[in-house]
């Protein structure tokens, strides 16, 4: 299944609210780096609030290097953001048993689980129209493994998933070009250190 062109066809599908709204988004954020092409992508289509849930960063100062990132994407585009707790223990309750998994496999999926049930409760908690990630921009990032997550937490939470694959048009690429152009840090592993 092609999730990109699934969002391009939600985009076009799209319709404004009372006064020109545009429907809201809460995006689940991993990153600047990954957020800055999402961004360029959907700005011009959402009312967009960044959400930095990452619990799986080790250590905290690189979790809080991440994060302080976010600053110089935040002068380029007009959406707001907000950072959820550093909840290690959870992260890691999530994961016991599957720390000597590879990359990629269900040690990831339940990471991608743990962050992405934590926006869909934000989103329906806080009456978002739509949910999404910032997580396939990755190259290594499966998109049928996220987005069906976030499809099943959609159906668990009443709250729009936003399908996506953006590393699909040469998204990871773009990412890089926009971390040049702001001058943001691009880690070298994903987050955890179970496997590097
Ligand atoms: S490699 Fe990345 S996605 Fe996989 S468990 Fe570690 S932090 Fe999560």
């Amino acid at each position: 299944m092609n999730y990109q062109s699934t969002l391009e066809n939600i985009i076009c599908g799209l319709s404004l609210g009372t006064g020109g709204k545009k429907p809201s988004l809460l995006m689940h954020a991993c990153c600047a780096p990954c957020s800055s092409y999402v961004l360029e992508c959907l700005c011009g289509h959402f009312d967009i609030t960044l959400y930095y849930y990452n619990p799986n960063i080790m250590p905290y100062d690189e979790y809080a290097l991440r994060l302080g990132e976010f600053d110089k994407l935040l002068a380029a585009f007009p959406v707001r953001f907000e950072a959820g707790e550093y909840e290690s223990e959870t992260y890691r309750a999530a994961v016991r048993g599957l720390e000597g998994e590879r990359e990629g496999g269900s040690r990831c999926a339940a990471c991608f689980g743990l962050r992405l049930r934590r926006t869909a409760e934000k989103a329906k908690k806080e009456g978002y129209d739509w949910f999404c990630t910032t997580l396939t921009v990755g190259p290594n990032k499966k998109a049928e493994v996220i987005n069906g997550i976030g499809a099943s937490l959609s159906s668990e939470y009443g709250v729009n998933w936003l399908y996506s694959d953006f590393k699909k048009r040469g998204g990871y690429q773009r990412s890089i070009e926009l971390c040049k152009k702001y001058g943001i840090y691009r880690q070298n592993y994903c987050g955890c250190r179970f496997t590097t």
